[in-house]
């Protein structure tokens, strides 16, 4: 039986997007380099005016991009519902990303879900400084302590560890270990909820 914010360790959660939230998407710049665009031309009209040959192996690329996109899906699993679980208890849920605010609405949009806070890459400061984490404290009103800083990458641990919050490192497949610095380390929504929610495991 779920229970309101006594059975909970925090009482908010900063989370960081790209790879967090959503499991690490497709990275254009690396396409472009892969195919070795210019960057002048839009990416589609350069393409159409190559070669056939050339051309054909550029759609090959993208789509095997693409693909992968599809099979894995935007959202990282569980991500949907242990956040409405997370809201139904009274937790405040933040996004703290360097993406920029139009992707954040983008995906705040396919998701439905309200967040309390949301500062990205148009803040004067982002990760790894602890400000923007600290006002987030402040919109909230929570000490450090009562907030959970969760992240795929070495500057989101240090940015909530700068702040004094508690940080949880987001383990992607194959990718680096960061999870020492941290005082939790999980590769699911499914365990970090065990962890905001004090369930032994
Ligand atoms: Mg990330």
């Amino acid at each position: 039986m779920m229970s309101g914010l006594q059975s909970l360790r925090y009482k908010g959660i900063i989370f960081d997007m790209d790879g967090t939230l959503t499991v690490p998407l497709i990275d254009f710049e690396k396409i472009r380099i892969e195919l070795g665009l210019s960057g002048e031309k839009d990416m589609l009209e350069e393409i159409d005016s190559w070669p056939d040959a050339k051309r054909k192996e550029a759609w090959d690329l993208i789509e095997s991009y693409e693909k992968e996109v599809i099979s894995s899906n935007m959202l990282q699993p569980g991500c949907r519902d242990a956040l409405v679980r997370f809201r139904e208890s009274g937790v405040k849920l933040g996004i703290l990303t360097r993406n920029t605010i139009s992707g954040v609405e983008a995906f705040v949009g396919l998701i439905g879900i309200e967040f309390d806070a949301v500062l990205t890459r148009e803040h004067p400061h982002v990760k790894p400084s602890p400000l923007p984490v600290q006002e987030i404290l402040g919109i909230w009103k929570l000490a450090p302590n009562d907030v959970l800083m969760v992240g795929d990458y070495i500057h989101d641990i240090e940015s909530g560890k700068a702040a004094g919050t508690g940080t949880c490192f987001f383990h992607n497949p194959g990718a680096k270990f960061f999870g020492d610095l941290a005082d939790f380390s999980v590769s699911s929504f499914g365990e970090l909820e065990k962890i905001v929610r004090k369930v032994q495991h």
